[in-house]
């Protein structure tokens, strides 16, 4: 605040395809896709035209004892796009809650199971999973998450060693908590090849539970739908939200086997969990018209081309004196400097851009909607603001 207090404020007042624009009419691109969730770029016009639709229908009903219409759709949607074990689908409305759903859900399949010592998570180093406090207890960032620790409960933290970790405390582990692939707030932390498999294979082995977090890197973003689909693997507990609604609206969802959601089944084993704006018909909506345009526009496989120009730029950032490591993973990059990030980032909208740091990180996250030329152009911008 002490931050924003002293600089120029800027309003956004409106949006058009990957633009922004502010309330003097300037004009930026949206180079973090309005923190990673736009999808189809800004006023898309079929996104639009669903939410309108489902507008003169009703904009809200309660999923508590009643089903809604588009909610019901959706579900039916994301379970055929989604890892195939993965066949159940609860609603919330943001990837926080999407995940403290999946960490509870775990923690009483177990109990139901009666396995009751297993109540503890396991997480990886420099891990993000979002802000309310159960997400912040499998936080594993140190800038983020301390001062909270004596409100969190305890979570093992592991990342080489994950193997030796799981094997010494499985009997007492409910799930592996993991953002596959690429640890978006952490740094943009791109993991080895196979290490989302092994860790799959770990869980299965040791009868722990594994909860892939694709909040971040779910629905196109890292070129496959899921990045759990770059190994072939399906978690039991899957948390997704930002791009869902093609970055229009808040709704998520954390889906599950037919195994876990059976466990809930019966007297006394009701889950305790609903949000008022559960499963919101608009936010169905526009996901449901947003899943439909991956079809419709061959999304994932526009994309492609994009990420290999993507890598081809950033290909030019090596030689630069300032930059110490360049990340890419789909359509996600982060070249890391060697000093603080956030001059540059600032210096980059006196050029029409519009991009956020993560420390020392540039983050790389534009809408799938950008063009070659445009990507280009973002590129180009970066690389004059890191220059000193
Ligand atoms: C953004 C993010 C979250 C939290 O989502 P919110 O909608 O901001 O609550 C959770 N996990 C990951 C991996 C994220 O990137």
């Amino acid at each position: 605040m002490e931050d924003w207090l002293k600089s120029d404020n800027l309003v956004i007042e409106k949006g058009d395809g990957i633009y922004l624009y502010d309330t003097d009419g300037n004009k930026y691109i949206d180079g973090v896709s309005s923190l990673w969730v736009n999808v189809y770029g800004h006023r898309k016009k079929e996104i639009d035209k669903a939410i309108s639709d489902q507008l003169k229908k009703i904009s809200h009903s309660t999923l508590l004892g009643l089903a809604n219409v588009p909610s019901i759709l959706l579900a039916k949607e994301l379970i055929k796009v989604a890892p195939k074990r993965l066949k159940k689908v609860f609603y919330s409305d943001n990837g926080a809650t999407s995940v403290e759903i999946a960490l509870k859900m775990a923690y009483q399949y177990w109990q139901h199971k009666g396995l009751k010592n297993k109540t503890k998570f396991i997480a990886l180093k420099e891990s993000y999973h979002g802000d309310t406090i159960g997400s912040v207890s499998v936080g594993g960032i140190k800038l983020f998450h301390n001062i909270f620790k004596p409100l969190l409960f305890d979570a093992y933290f592991a990342y080489e060693n994950i193997e030796k970790i799981i094997e010494d405390h499985h009997n007492e582990v409910a799930a592996v908590i993991m953002e596959p692939l690429v640890q978006g707030a952490g740094g943009i932390i791109v993991q080895p090849k196979g290490f989302l498999k092994k860790v799959r294979n770990l869980c299965t082995k040791y009868k722990v539970l594994l909860i892939a977090d694709e909040v971040a890197v779910g629905f196109g973003r890292t070129g496959k739908m899921f990045a759990c689909d770059h190994e072939h693997i399906s978690p039991d507990l899957m948390c997704v939200a930002k791009g869902l609604t093609g970055g229009y609206l808040p709704v998520a969802a954390t889906l599950a086997t037919n195994e876990i959601f059976k466990a809930f089944l019966g007297t006394g084993k009701t889950f305790y969990h609903g949000h008022t704006y559960t499963g919101n018909p608009l936010g169905c909506a526009a996901a449901l018209a947003t899943l439909k345009l991956f079809k419709k526009e061959k999304l994932l496989k526009k994309l492609q081309p994009k990420i290999k120009l993507l890598a081809k730029e950033l290909e030019k950032f090596k030689t630069n004196g300032e930059v110490k490591e360049i990340r890419q993973c789909g359509l996600i990059a982060g070249i890391e400097l060697n000093q603080k990030a956030s001059e540059a980032c600032l210096l980059a909208r006196k050029y029409g851009l519009i991009i956020r740091p993560l420390g020392n990180v540039i983050v790389i996250m534009p809408p799938f909607a950008i063009s070659n030329l445009q990507l280009k152009k973002m590129l180009q911008i970066i690389y004059k603001v890191i220059l000193p």
